[in-house]
């Protein structure tokens, strides 16, 4: 049935091989035309008034898959591509119709939550597939695009009506913008240039892969009538599929001249923007995108182009209403891409001196390189807190430092908050002054005092204090004499008396101390005779 269905459909058929031999390329064969939209699927977006259609879209299977599996492969940014196709008339009323053939997926954009940039490569290799097409005599024009609203409703925002503008040289631009996380899709149509921005139309799906309707987005309801398959056989194949005509040779082929390359780059999609402002928490969110913007580029030019978009959004905000969205999910998804999704910077800080010693109340100013951010601030900060930390760096230790300890100076990047560079600092107690006397000076003779008999002797030890010199001049007064400290009693003690030792200080000889000495007679017993 498939086979048959392929074989009778011939709009999609599988691609043709890439480079085909030179005998087979001949002139350019007019594009297949759809006359009839019998046996197509038939959809309507909801609260669509499909009387009001101002044309047709005939989508194919084929394309829908591409679009469908393309933007589910990665639902955290915005994705695109293109749409190839034709313009034509169908039905005794001649009602305006694109036929898209094909869906070219853009491979390099530059995506966020909240927008995409096709990149120059982009556009070079859509020339490059269009000519390769034309080579193998299928001559598609660009009839629009689509791209994917992550979780956001269907509609066009004023900057995806810029990139419409892309394909104003079509009669009948079309757009098609698809949540791949709430499976809801719809197409935008223009009349005179002007969208529908906020009403999504269904299309007809034209059954190239398989004779069951494909399309699977929850917000189109498949119409049942003359124009849709014969109600109650769903999930069988059409009756009368006979909607194709060959190729005709040489035929009306009304728009295959109008093949120009588009050279225009269009640089900005932004999906969410308009949404954010026609929602409540304008300022918040204000915030946060001027806050993402910084981070992202952490340029003042795209910063001065980021409140530009705000400023016109805010403008417009008025102007959006029928949208639906949860204004959680896209704060979440802000924080989502400030968090796991941020941009990674090659932000790096380094801080001298590294390393210091500071006693109480003394001060070091910091210095912090900061190399390849816009902004060369930094933030100050220590750990733990003792002593004080300016804005330029300055430390100062605190008043008293009882005992050692280290301080971490970090300095942390204003432009990459996640990059920072430390020093330390070693706090040291006062040092103990090593000046001049001002105290007093003292000295004290340990033992002060001894008992010695003829002959005997003592060792004294003079400490002097308050003095920077510690020598002293041993004298005696009385009997005996003394030699550096050591005291000799007199060889023969006639009687019981006392003698004073005493030690000088030699710095201040005013100062002295004192030790006595009790000489005890010697024995008359042992007097010689
Ligand atoms: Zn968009």
């Amino acid at each position: 049935m498939h086979e048959e269905a392929r074989t009778r459909i011939k709009i999609m058929t599988e691609p043709e091989p890439a480079s085909p031999p030179v005998s087979q390329v001949g002139p350019a064969v007019a594009p297949r035309k759809v006359e009839s939209l019998e046996g197509f699927w038939s959809y309507y977006c909801d609260g669509e008034d499909e009387k009001k259609r101002s044309y047709i879209v005939v989508f194919p299977q084929s394309a829908y898959r591409t679009v469908v599996e393309h933007l589910a492969e990665d639902k955290t940014r915005e994705h695109g591509g293109f749409l190839l196709g034709y313009e034509t008339h169908i039905g005794p009323g001649q009602t305006p119709t694109i036929v898209i053939e094909e869906a070219v997926p853009a491979k390099f954009t530059n995506g966020t939550p909240v927008r995409l940039t096709f990149t120059t490569d982009t556009w070079r290799g859509l020339d490059e597939h269009t000519d390769r097409l034309r080579e193998q005599g299928r001559i598609l024009q660009r009839v629009g695009w689509y791209h994917s609203h992550p979780n956001i409703s269907i509609f066009l925002s004023h900057w995806d009506l810029d990139v419409c503008k892309t394909f104003d040289q079509r009669e009948y631009p079309v757009a098609l913008v698809v949540d791949p996380v709430n499976h809801r899709g719809g197409f935008f149509v223009a009349t005179k240039k002007v969208y529908q921005a906020h009403s999504p139309q269904g299309f007809y799906e034209l059954p190239d892969l398989q004779v069951d309707p494909m399309m699977t987005w929850r917000n189109m309801t498949r119409q049942e009538g003359p124009q849709g398959p014969p109600t109650g056989q769903e999930g069988k194949p059409p009756v009368k599929p006979d909607v194709v005509v060959p190729t005709e040779p040489g035929g009306n082929t009304p728009l295959a001249t109008d093949v120009r390359p588009v050279s225009q780059r269009f640089p900005i999609i932004i999906a969410v923007l308009t949404l954010l402002f026609s929602l409540g928490g304008l300022g918040v969110l204000y915030e946060k995108q001027t806050d993402l913007a910084a981070q992202l580029k952490g340029t003042q030019q795209d910063m001065a182009s980021w409140k530009t978009t705000a400023q016109l959004l805010s403008k417009s905000a008025g102007e959006i209403d029928g949208i639906s969205a949860n204004v959680t999910d896209l704060r979440a998804r802000f924080e989502q891409f400030n968090g796991p999704h941020k941009k990674p910077t090659n932000v790096s800080i380094s801080v001298t001196p590294s390393r210091v010693d500071l006693q109480p109340s003394e001060t070091r100013v910091f210095h912090a390189k900061v190399v390849g951010a816009s902004s060369s601030e930094v933030q100050w900060t220590i750990t733990p807190n003792h002593g004080t930390i300016k804005r330029n760096g300055e430390y100062k230790a605190p008043g008293s430092i009882s005992t050692e300890e280290e301080v971490t100076v970090k300095a942390t990047s204003v432009a990459d908050p996640s990059k920072s560079s430390t020093a330390v600092v070693r706090l040291k107690p006062q040092a103990r002054k090593v000046s001049e006397p001002k105290t007093e000076v003292s000295v004290r003779v340990t033992p002060d005092h001894a008992t010695l008999a003829a002959g005997g002797k003592q060792t004294f030890t003079a400490t002097v204090t308050g003095a920077s010199e510690p020598g002293v001049t041993w004298s005696v007064e009385g009997d005996g004499t003394i030699q550096g400290g050591e005291y000799s009693a007199p060889p023969a003690v006639t009687e019981a008396k006392t003698v004073k030792v005493k030690a000088t200080s030699e710095k201040d000889p005013t100062k002295y101390g004192t030790a006595t000495v009790d000489l005890n007679p010697t024995p008359s017993a042992t007097v010689p005779n």
